[in-house]
């Protein structure tokens, strides 16, 4: 086969939770470039419509929803709702996610449980109910986004969510795990773990913790859209058929500093 084929998305269906912006939209047109028609959601269902129109100008089919990937009934809605659009479901992004800091002896329960209802909880609850869907298609692509945060320890001076980096350190764990579980079903479970991205999240600690930043990034850089999309694509492509379980950081070199 072909390196084209390879990485040719037409005629699959991507989901892809917190895709209104950032990250999540990045990823979106990266696999709508590929082919793929688009499923996109968010608290916010303005602007995930707004998103998803402008994925439809790509020239595939795209749709917004309006999901809190930590409601339960929300999660269910939404998927029943995009099978009986589309038919089925091929890949599976668990991008939405949710950020709060300051240090462990100040944090609020609240804090904590948000982090792990949104961060973990999401994508608990969006690969049981497309899973159960691939299971019955005889398979899939789940990523997950994780982040560098979750696999290795940051400075306070630079980063103090405690919180944060727990949540997806399970999400972590919980990728390899689910991958040795779904392999029987042909699902590929991987996960992305971005180093730093200019988004509407990170733009805080961008600006204020800058410099320390810049001292972890080997590249000396931020991560540019161009940066994610390739490594979305693979995982979401028949490129990927041979990896599961994996956890590939677009970090600019993060982890190794
Ligand atoms: P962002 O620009 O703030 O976008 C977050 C997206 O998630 C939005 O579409 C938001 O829309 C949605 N969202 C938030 N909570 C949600 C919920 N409970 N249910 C459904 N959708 C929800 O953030 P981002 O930087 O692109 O982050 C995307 C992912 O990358 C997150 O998982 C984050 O942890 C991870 N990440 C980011 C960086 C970075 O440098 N930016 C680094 C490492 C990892 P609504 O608010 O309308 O719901």
């Amino acid at each position: 086969m072909k390196v084209q084929e390879l990485f040719n998305l037409n005629g699959k269906v991507a989901l892809i939770t917190g895709g209104s912006k950032g990250l999540g939209y990045i990823m979106a047109e990266g696999l709508a470039e590929a082919g793929a028609d688009i499923i996109l959601c968010s608290r916010n269902i303005d602007e995930c419509k707004v998103a998803a129109d402008n994925i439809s100008k790509i020239g595939v089919k795209s749709k917004a929803y309006k999901c809190d990937v930590s409601d339960p009934d929300d999660v269910v809605e939404m998927v029943e709702s995009t099978i009986l659009e589309f038919g089925k479901i091929d890949i599976l992004i668990n991008n939405a996610g949710y950020a709060t800091g300051g240090p462990l002896e100040d944090m609020t329960l609240e804090q904590w449980n948000k982090s792990f209802a949104v961060n973990s909880t999401g994508p608990f609850l969006c690969c049981r109910e497309v899973g159960r869907q691939m299971i019955k298609q005889g398979g899939g692509k789940i990523i997950n986004i994780a982040s560098v945060a979750g696999m290795t320890t940051i400075a306070p001076e630079l980063a103090d969510a405690l919180s944060y980096s727990s949540s997806k350190a399970a999400l972590v764990f919980f990728t390899k795990d689910l991958a040795r579980k779904w392999c029987k079903y042909n699902i590929n479970v991987n996960a992305i773990a971005p180093g730093y991205f200019s988004t509407e999240m990170s733009k805080n600690v961008i600006e204020y913790r800058n410099k320390e930043m810049m001292n972890t990034i080997l590249m000396k850089r931020l991560g540019e859209k161009e940066d994610l999309k390739g490594a979305a694509l693979l995982l979401s492509s028949k490129a990927s058929d041979y990896m599961t379980g994996q956890i590939i950081a677009v970090d600019g070199g993060v982890l190794l500093s």
